[in-house]
């Protein structure tokens, strides 16, 4: 069987994201296939390191409060998209390698992420949906957002 049994569905809760799901979504009905989502939180705005020369406090509450909005918001496309509470996947790291690893955990044969197509220095710098396409060990889809 050619199909996909586990699509893994990466967002970054963008204005584009409600486009990316769909395709998902799209995509699971088509093949009856289990569907899992995945945020990686990556960049707390306030973290311990330097500055100028000053060491910045890492922020205990405005992390903690930055880990509930995005529970929350998971929580929100999960319902929308019927995805089980457990095949929410909420972590903490950078995005391609979380995304990756998670995907190669739990058998996921299909990774679905937005691409806005970047080209130049961008694309040297890399991007996660580049990231991802490279270090996954399954299939990806990049689906083509427009950045307007
Ligand atoms: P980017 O290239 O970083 O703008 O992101 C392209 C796509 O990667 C997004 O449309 C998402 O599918 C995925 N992505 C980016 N950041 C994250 C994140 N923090 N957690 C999960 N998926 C992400």
């Amino acid at each position: 069987m050619l199909g996909y049994q586990h699509i893994l569905l990466a967002t970054d809760f963008s204005a584009h994201d409600q486009y990316v799901a769909q395709r998902a979504k799209a995509l699971q009905a088509v093949y009856q296939a289990k569907l899992s989502l995945v945020h990686v939180a990556d960049n707390l705005p306030i973290s311990t390191g330097m500055l100028d020369g000053q060491v910045m406090p890492f922020d205990v509450d405005l992390g903690e409060e930055l880990m509930r909005l995005a529970q929350e918001r998971l929580a929100k496309l999960g319902a929308e998209l019927e995805v089980a509470e457990t095949d929410q996947w909420l972590v903490i790291g950078s995005p391609k390698l979380e995304i990756v690893s998670l995907a190669a955990a739990n058998a996921v044969d299909l990774i679905v992420v937005g691409s806005h197509g970047r080209h130049g220095l961008a694309l040297l710098l890399g991007s996660t949906a580049n990231g991802v396409l490279h270090h996954a060990e399954c299939d990806v889809l990049a689906v083509r957002l427009k950045d307007n």
